[in-house]
């Protein structure tokens, strides 16, 4: 079997590589190891940055996206049991951020690949690449219950398969260079039947550690709270969660949280890494197979969305010129970005959680960053910028 480019990974990296792809007639093959429903009911980042809602536009695949996802114009930041709002359109030229869960941008890509006539493999098993340093390197892997083993030839393969995949995992450790910053705190975040209590997504800082509300509907609502990386989720019934959650987010002001059944629970760790360069021969990596961040800046998806737009313009520009400047700049130009955000995930991480050896000077340092995020124009403009996620280019 033979294609242009192999995808490795059916997530919102190695879908939208293929729906670029296809925008410029280059065929694409995306291998995934789940099955279709798996990765349309997974449930992960929420929060579309303004550049990756006018790049679902711009290819067609916007249309649910407007009318189901919430546009949100601002977020809110408690701490000192006081509420400060961070107006976006003002402080960025009129941008803004889009709620809209990313199992839909999953399942909106799915669609419009499948209705083009895109392939897209599910329940994949034993993806190996190989001769990747080649000029044709090779996919190969099983399918469904067959124990034969297909192989997939192609002029590029794309490393798309997120953080536990295969991809980075090929290529030789002497070939790159990683940069890890592992949290000692991980995030209890629930999915709660219930309408969201405020109005815009709010963080905040207290004496006993972060909490996040957020929502995915009208009537679902998503909330998180920090707590330690290794406590186990049988510790967290329900009732601790609400209670936990409405000490964290009181404030002085009329206020409250509205409760409702618990759909969803579970812990995650936090961590930041970043893998150099992005590409290994034929092979390029793209979203979370290179890098994480930790979700408090809502970047993972997309940085994600920002790479694959990229490759697909070099891969596209190699077809179209046979000049391979855009691909051999592809990983410095990616980079660019996933470092900003990189920064801005840690730094709002830094200001806005307790960390184990905080003392009290450290917690009067996070405050006054808190206050001078809040009250001074420029500072309250920096983070709505990367927040809404800088301009490409
Ligand atoms: C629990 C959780 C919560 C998150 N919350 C947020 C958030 O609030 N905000 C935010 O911005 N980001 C968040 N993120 C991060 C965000 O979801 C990721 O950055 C995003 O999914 C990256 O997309 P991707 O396509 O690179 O990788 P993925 O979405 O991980 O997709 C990779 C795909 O590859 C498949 N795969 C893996 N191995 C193989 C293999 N060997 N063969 C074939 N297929 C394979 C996987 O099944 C998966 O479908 C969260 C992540 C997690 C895990």
């Amino acid at each position: 079997m033979r294609t242009q480019v192999g995808i490795i990974g059916a997530g919102p990296a190695g879908l939208m590589l293929s729906h670029l792809l296809a925008r410029y007639d280059i065929d694409s093959v995306v291998l995934e190891a789940r099955s279709r429903e798996y990765v349309e009911a997974r449930v992960r980042a929420g929060v579309l940055e303004q550049g990756t809602v006018d790049l679902l536009d711009e290819t067609g695949v916007g249309k649910r996206m407007h009318d189901e996802g919430l546009v949100h114009e601002g977020i809110e930041l408690r701490f000192d049991r006081a509420s400060h709002r961070i107006p976006f359109p003002e402080l960025t030229g009129g941008r803004s951020i889009m709620l809209y869960g990313q199992q839909e941008v999953v399942k909106d890509l799915i669609a419009a690949r499948l209705a083009a006539g895109g392939d897209v493999r599910f329940d994949v098993s034993d993806v190996r690449i190989d001769k990747f340093d080649s000029a044709e390197p090779v996919l190969s892997f099983q399918e469904g219950h067959s124990s034969n083993r297909v192989e997939l030839h192609c002029d590029f393969v794309a490393g798309c398969d997120g953080f536990h995949g295969v991809s980075r995992e090929s290529i030789p450790r002497s070939e790159f260079t990683e940069y890890h910053r592992e949290y000692p705190f991980g995030w209890l975040g629930i999915l709660a039947a219930v309408a969201p209590s405020a109005d815009e997504v709010t963080y905040t800082y207290t004496d006993r550690g972060f909490a996040l509300m957020s929502l995915r509907s009208p009537q679902i609502s998503r909330l998180y709270l920090q707590v330690d990386p290794d406590d186990d989720i049988a510790n967290w019934p329900d009732r601790r969660i609400w209670d936990e959650l409405h000490t964290r987010l009181a404030i002085d002001s009329e206020w409250s949280l509205t409760e409702g059944p618990v759909l969803e629970k579970g812990i995650t760790a936090m961590r930041s890494f970043v893998l150099e360069p992005l590409r290994y021969g034929r092979l390029f990596l793209a979203g979370d197979a290179a890098h994480i961040v930790p979700p408090t800046g809502a970047k993972g998806m997309n940085l994600a969305i920002s790479d694959v737009a990229v490759l697909a313009d070099a891969v596209a520009h190699w077809y179209d010129t046979g000049s391979s400047t855009g691909l051999d700049d592809y990983s410095t130009t990616a980079l660019r970005r996933v470092w900003r955000a990189q920064h801005f995930s840690w730094w709002m991480t830094s200001m806005l959680h307790r960390f184990p050896d905080d003392d009290p000077y450290q917690r009067q340092l996070q405050l006054s960053q808190l206050h001078y995020t809040v009250a001074s124009q420029a500072a309250s403009a920096s983070l709505a910028e990367n927040y809404v996620g800088l301009l490409r280019g």
